[in-house]
């Protein structure tokens, strides 16, 4: 027997479960994880628990392994789904997608890297040089974008506080010929003062990061613009402010000067961006002096925008170097994409801010998009084909995701609303605005008629749970700031800040609210992803402490109740492993019946397929639909390309 159908490490498919309950369910992983094997399958999707220790499960030897199998060949492995991702993509022509989900800390990013290698790993067998420059580059912007992008929490000593998605184009041979990536939501908050950030923290880790923008292609000038950005917002940290009679002054004016030379601008530019700001009154253009809190607040948004330009900037620049270069490859034969997303999970602390919002709404959508896929589309097509089906019910998340998001009366929209309120947005202004606007919604309850139920921690009502403001939507950074930095003398740090060239009196349009930039990136995330064939991992964290030895049962039954886990087995178990046109099936499997090859005489191709399937004793194995056969389990699906094979 294989080892992975060995009883002695649980089931390798929560689908063989003898009954699908939260009990055995829970008890297949906890005995998993326990015996070290920390991938289960549900159908084609991988359930993952963190480790929490080095696994010897990655290495070249076992990437062999899985190098063009079948999934059920081998133990369940994150490589497997991998492959059929790339095999999908490679054989069928169609772009795939993999989404990694699961809470901070359950493993999404090492995850991602591991499929990314992968990847890398079984392409290009002809050596081709560009190939492997593409590879390269691909697997060191990693590493860039974690450097910049990641922080220690609480949760997560490597937390990725930006999402990720990366497209790799393949040429027609199926090796990489380039990518895109593209980041989601950069959270602000923590950079106020820098320190949390691995780039900033660490002097010889940053040595590390250099050498590899080096490799990817940043020229000397922009990484040593780097140096300079990010050396800006640790001494932006440390500026204050004062007031001497009414007028409000820099305390540490040396660290102006510093600054100044860090930016290559002018030292009463930097003094002024820092103490005034420009309006405009009608016609006139007065400068306003802040008052210290007005200072505290401009210095620390304008350490956040720097942060975030600099790390947007970082991307674009490695898309412009990761882009498909071969322009042969793009006209000519076909270019096909698999996407990875890593995006931050589902996460609720004491409070909760403008950040965790948009993460769990993001959440929200995914998991809406895999209902919406897996659950609902599958027995939408079984009703459209007339099989037989039991319905199954499920959450559906939509009603969620249209509270949040909804044209008017979503709670972006009530947020921007409170935002437009100039000079008095107040948490108080927004959750009127709630109160009135959505009331009456079955999944909305006011904070003020639950101000300290922790209850809802980690419920699908993440909503109802407080969660304070304090104006982050509305982060806009003075356009004084913007004009300084457009104004440096540094060519690449100008590049960063073209709307700095803006007169105040030309700056006229509002910008769009992060809340509303970050509704529609999600938007589009989700249509882009819904084009594509998915694959999902579905990441577990085992327990808080970081500990591999212990497997905390209430945590982790409640992640697998969130991700969807059990109707997920339920509908998997209801449905079928395949299914094909019987036109599409005849053209495939023909050859191995005599009824059928060359061609068949009975009055439709399902009546022929029928013959076949009856004829190889599969007959018991499947379900015939209006336009389609329906193939229960992927053993049948492997006999039959194995006769296939053979003849
Ligand atoms: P976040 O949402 O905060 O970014 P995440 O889901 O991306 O979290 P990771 O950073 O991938 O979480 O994992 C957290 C830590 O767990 C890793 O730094 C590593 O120590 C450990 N870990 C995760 N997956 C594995 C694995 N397959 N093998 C060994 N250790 C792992
Ligand atoms: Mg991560």
């Amino acid at each position: 027997m294989a080892e992975h159908e060995s009883l002695e490490f649980g089931k390798a498919d929560f689908v063989l479960l003898d009954n699908v309950s939260m009990e055995e369910f829970m008890a297949n992983l906890k005995l998993r994880f326990e015996k070290g094997r920390i991938y289960t399958y549900i159908g084609e999707v991988v359930v993952s628990v963190n480790p929490y220790r080095a696994m010897n499960i990655y290495g070249r030897d076992v990437i062999e392994q899985y190098k063009g199998r079948e999934l059920y060949e081998r133990p369940p492995h994150l490589f497997a789904i991998a492959d059929a991702a790339y095999k999908a993509m490679k054989r069928r022509n169609k772009d795939t997608c993999i989404v990694i989900s699961g809470e901070s800390g359950a493993g999404k990013t090492e995850a991602s890297k591991y499929i990314m290698q992968y990847i890398a790993a079984i392409t290009n067998p002809n050596q081709r040089a560009e190939v492997e420059r593409v590879k390269n580059m691909l697997l060191k912007s990693n590493c860039v974008l974690e450097a910049f992008g990641n922080a220690k929490t609480n949760r997560n000593d490597n937390s990725s506080r930006f999402g990720k998605y990366m497209d790799i184009n393949f040429d027609f041979k199926g090796d990489p010929i380039g990518g895109h990536i593209n980041n989601y939501l950069l959270e602000k908050v923590c950079i106020a003062f820098g320190k949390d950030f691995s780039c900033i923290n660490d002097g010889a880790d940053f040595k590390a990061v250099a050498d590899a923008m080096k490799v990817i292609g940043f020229t000397g000038d922009e990484i040593q613009t780097v140096y300079k950005i990010l050396a800006t917002i640790l001494h932006l940290g440390n500026l204050t402010f004062g007031v001497d009679g009414d007028v409000t002054l820099i305390e540490n004016t040396k660290l102006v000067s510093v600054i100044r030379e860090l930016l290559s601008t002018k030292e009463e530019n930097v003094e002024k961006a820092l103490l005034y700001r420009t309006v405009a009154t009608g016609r006139d253009v007065i400068e306003k002096q802040h008052t210290t809190q007005e200072a505290n607040y401009g210095r620390d948004a304008l350490a956040k925008a720097m942060y975030e330009r600099l790390f947007c900037w970082i991307v674009s620049r490695i898309n412009d170097i990761i882009e498909v270069r071969n322009y042969d490859a793009k006209i000519h034969g076909k270019n096909t994409v698999i996407g990875v997303l890593d995006i931050y999970g589902f996460e609720i602390f004491q409070n909760n801010s403008f950040e965790q919002f948009c993460i769990n709404y993001c959440n929200e959508k995914l998991q809406q998009l895999f209902i919406q896929l897996v659950l609902k589309q599958e027995q939408d097509e079984y009703q459209r084909e007339g099989i037989p089906w039991k319905h199954i019910d499920y959450f559906n998340n939509q009603i969620i995701v249209d509270l949040v998001e909804q044209q008017h009366k979503g709670i972006f929209a009530v947020l921007d609303e409170a935002c437009m309120n100039v000079g008095k947005v107040t948490d108080e202004v927004f959750l009127q605005g709630l109160n009135t606007k959505l009331a009456k919604h079955a999944h909305y309850t006011s904070r003020k008629l639950s101000p300290t139920d922790k209850s809802l921690e980690f419920d699908r009502d993440f909503l109802s749970k407080t969660f304070i403001y304090s104006g982050k939507n509305k982060d806009t950074l003075f356009q004084d700031f913007k004009r300084l930095l457009y104004n440096s003398s540094n060519s690449v740090l100008k590049a960063m800040w073209p709307e700095g060239k803006l007169r105040i009196t030309e700056v006229t349009k509002r910008p769009l609210t992060a809340a509303t930039l970050f509704k529609n990136s999600m938007i589009s995330l989700v249509e882009n992803l819904a084009s594509k064939e998915p694959y999902y991992v579905r990441c577990i964290k085992p327990n808080d402490v970081k500990s591999p030895l212990l497997f905390e049962h209430e945590r982790c039954r409640h992640q697998v109740e969130y991700l969807g886990l059990l109707e997920n087995v339920r509908v998997r178990r209801a449905g079928f492993a395949n299914r094909q046109t019987y036109p599409r099936f005849l053209q495939r499997y023909k050859m191995i019946s005599e009824f059928t090859w060359p061609n068949h005489d009975l009055p439709s191709d399902k009546d022929a397929v029928k013959r076949l399937l009856q004829g190889c004793g599969f007959d018991h194995d499947v379900a015939y639909g209006k336009t389609k056969v329906f193939i229960r389990t992927p053993r049948t699906l492997f006999s039959l390309e194995e006769q296939r094979a053979e003849m």
